[in-house]
Order: structure tokens, then C-alpha cells, then sequence
């Protein structure tokens, strides 16, 4: 292999690319087939040579990156762009509620004789993690991390230590 192609090299059948998924495994031809995979997180691609793109189709759009000799950059997701407009909807989607029980429980603080005066304080905390974990998990959705491939691996890493 010449240093040239070390550096940089195309995106071809024959080359092992890091996993754009899980950035933990490697993707390489699966045998016989037009498409690759990857030997951590088991996910399948299918391969644009032309284009020097792989799809996830596994998932609606299809996540598409494309290979540009060094590294894998992320396409746009087909039909889908989580624009600025996104960003300030899922914060105010936090804190608005958040805040409007905390001035609630602020304002209007129940009698502290009364047996479950912290009811305010705990609701307030569990708002903002539940409108929090929404938020969370849709990003996760959005953006498919593999966190059912990260938990196998971690658990084959520990099976492997235990034998
Ligand atoms: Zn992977």
C-alpha cells in the first residue's frame, strides 16, 4: 500500500471504513453481498460506490453518509433537518413547563403543616426530566445511536473477562 492510499483511499469493497454508526466498529464488505456491515454494532449499509455514499435503510429516511477519502461526513437526513427553529422549540419545550410550576410552587407555597408540602418541589424536578427525557429520546430516534449495540457490547466485553 502506497502512503497516498493510507491517507486517503476511496471508498471501494476491498477497504475496512470506521463505523459512522457507533464509531466503534469497523465496516467492510459482507461476503457475497452489495452492501457492508458493521462487526460492532451489526448494523447493515448499502453502498453508492459512484456517489461514494451508505445508506442505513434499517431506518425512515435512510440515514446517508458519504466517504470523502479521510472520513465519513453525515448527508443531510433525507427529509428531515433539525434546523435552528427545532432547537429553540425542544429548549422551550424544557423549560416553559418547568418554569411555570416553579413560579406556581413559588408563588403559591402549599401550608407547611400540610403532610405533602414538597409535592410543588418534587412535581417541578419531574417535569423537567420527563419534558427532558422527550427530548432525549427523540434525538436518539432521530439520529439512531445505538445504545441497544453499545449495552451487547459492553456485556460481550464482559462475558470475555469472565472467561
Ligand atoms: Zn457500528
Amino acid at each position: 500500500m502506497s502512503n497516498a492510499q493510507i491517507f486517503s483511499s476511496s471508498l471501494n469493497y476491498q477497504g475496512d471504513y470506521p463505523c459512522p454508526v457507533c464509531r466503534l466498529g469497523k465496516v467492510s464488505q459482507m461476503p457475497l453481498m452489495e452492501a457492508m456491515s458493521c462487526d460492532f454494532c451489526q448494523e447493515i449499509f448499502t453502498v453508492n460506490l459512484e456517489l461514494q455514499q451508505i445508506e442505513m435503510p434499517s431506518r425512515q429516511p435512510p440515514l446517508v453518509w458519504w466517504w470523502n477519502g479521510y472520513k465519513w461526513n453525515q448527508a443531510q437526513l433525507e427529509g428531515v433537518e433539525l434546523g435552528c427553529g427545532y432547537v429553540v422549540a425542544a429548549i422551550a419545550f424544557v423549560i416553559l413547563p418547568t418554569t411555570l410550576i416553579a413560579i406556581g410552587a413559588y408563588y403559591f407555597p402549599p401550608d407547611r403543616n400540610f403532610p405533602f408540602s414538597s409535592i410543588p418541589y418534587i412535581w417541578t424536578v419531574l417535569t423537567f426530566l420527563l419534558h427532558l427525557s422527550i427530548i432525549i429520546w427523540i434525538l436518539i430516534e432521530v439520529y439512531q445511536i445505538p445504545i441497544g449495540a453499545y449495552l451487547r457490547a459492553i456485556n460481550r466485553w464482559r462475558d470475555g473477562i469472565i472467561r
